[in-house]
């Protein structure tokens, strides 16, 4: 039987496979209430009962948290692992939903039907379209084309405190050789995205001290220094004239885009002056000699998160405050290494304090860079198969945020992880009224319909 048979089998089963998801959506598996817990095992038990209905051998796999369902099917090679999550954002403000989050529905919309709900796109959708492929190529062949394991989450909306000790215990079980991550989105709507980079984080807080208590300004302004106007001269420091960041040692371990990405980025047509003028914003701020794409996916930054110091209040008062504190983050890429930068960060605040200043550091949490490794034979498979389903060919993409699981996959099991998903940038996960566009969930069915019949030896 041929791929074709396996895509038109995806086609007419597309109102069963609906259904099947609008049943996963009534489930209101908040992970992060506690009033949900028996949801979010009715969820994980609902996931259990439909990859028993494939043939999986699978299992709910309790956690201090909510369980972890994990399965295996299929034989030969390659193995692959297959992550998502089943738990859900809370549906915060109510009032602000069109319908009930848990009754979802199809709703015929100016841009083509939808899938209307919580949890439609952020994670169960996306999570469903990789079961209704194996549903569908089980249908057609009788098995699946090489080994699968699946690894669904409960606790993704709720820091993921499970997810690094189950991996470490199990990892023999989940060691694979490629994990695919549905949980990301399109790059616009008709070319699909492979996230290969995905920026580490690293933060700061400073505290300055000058003097032992609050002055006033007319006594002792001139003669004291104010540790405001040292904060303010440190943050101004830390960015020159062309927006690089000033901090030595701060680009050790940034790489350089390949020229085939780099021609890859150009081509995505991504207009800058639409991105920043949605946010009120005409001009990229980033290192001048960059692409507004580069500056968000593949540069690091220097960003100051807040200010505090002296009087904030109603009226005025001409106080020279005793302290000035500061929260600073840095976005990492590639091999920058978040404790030489902590380190060289401080040292640099150090070496600007004038007599009579003291600081205080409280560090915050530290992650590396997460970059892919597409050379990869899997990844250049998986872009052409993308590319077969798609009206744009696929792209290799950087994502500015952060996902922890793709750098979980490689530290804790050595494994890379291929980030694919069809989630859209108006399906308003985390906000009232999500919903996953039904081109999104058919589309990313027979999309991994390919890349399954792509991978396989
Ligand atoms: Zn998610």
């Amino acid at each position: 039987m041929s791929l074709d048979d396996v895509l038109a089998r995806i086609d007419s089963d597309l109102p069963a496979a609906t259904d099947r998801l609008l049943e996963l959506l009534r489930i209101p598996s908040i992970s992060t209430d506690p009033a949900y817990k028996a949801e979010c095992d009715r969820a994980a038990d609902w996931l259990v009962a439909d990859l028993k209905s494939l043939g999986a051998d699978v299992e709910k796999r309790a956690t201090p948290g909510h369980p972890m369902v994990v399965g295996h099917i299929g034989e030969g090679a390659p193995h692959l692992l297959f992550y998502g999550h089943y738990d859900v954002q809370p549906v915060d403000p109510l009032e602000l939903w069109d319908r009930d989050p848990f009754d979802p529905a199809i709703e015929n919309t100016e841009k083509g039907q939808v899938i209307r709900g919580r949890g439609a796109a952020d994670d169960k959708g996306q999570l469903m379209t990789f079961v209704e492929a194996c549903r569908a190529w089980i249908a057609i062949n009788g098995a699946l084309p090489c080994k699968i394991t699946f690894f669904l989450e409960g606790e993704e909306e709720s820091g993921s405190p499970s997810l690094v000790p189950f991996m470490k215990e199990n990892a023999a079980e989940l060691t694979t050789d490629i994990a695919l991550i549905c949980d990301t989105g399109m790059f616009g709507d008709a070319t699909p995205a492979i996230v290969t980079m995905l920026r580490g984080l690293l933060g700061e807080e400073l505290t300055i001290t000058g003097p032992s208590k609050d002055l006033h300004s007319g006594m002792y302004g001139g003669v004291s220094m104010n540790p405001i106007r040292v904060m303010a001269k440190i943050i101004a420091g830390l960015h020159d004239h062309t927006g690089r960041v000033t901090v030595p040692g701060f680009y050790d371990g940034v790489p350089e885009l390949s020229d085939e990405i780099r021609a890859q980025w150009q081509g995505l047509g991504f207009d800058h002056g639409s991105f920043l003028g949605e946010v009120g914003l005409s001009t990229p701020a980033g290192e001048q000699d960059r692409t507004p794409l580069e500056m968000i996916w593949s540069r690091p930054t220097c960003e100051v998160n807040g200010i505090q110091g002296g009087y904030t209040g109603d009226g005025f008062k001409t106080v020279l405050p005793a302290k000035a504190s500061a929260k600073i983050s840095f976005r990492l890429v590639g091999q920058q290494d978040p404790q030489a930068i902590r380190e060289s960060f401080r040292a640099y605040v150090q070496s600007q304090l004038p007599p009579d200043c003291s600081v205080d550091f409280h560090p915050h949490g530290a992650s590396r860079a997460s970059q892919m490794e597409i050379d990869h034979p899997a990844f250049e498979a998986a872009r052409h198969a993308l590319s077969d389903e798609w009206p744009e060919p696929a792209a290799y993409v950087g994502c500015g945020g952060s996902i922890p699981i793709a750098g979980h996959f490689k530290t804790i099991l050595d494994t890379d992880a291929m980030l694919i998903g069809f989630g859209k940038d108006d399906d308003q996960i985390h906000s009232p009224n999500e919903k996953y566009d039904m081109t999104s969930f058919h589309k990313g069915i027979r999309s991994w319909a390919r890349i399954l019949d792509a991978l396989a030896e």
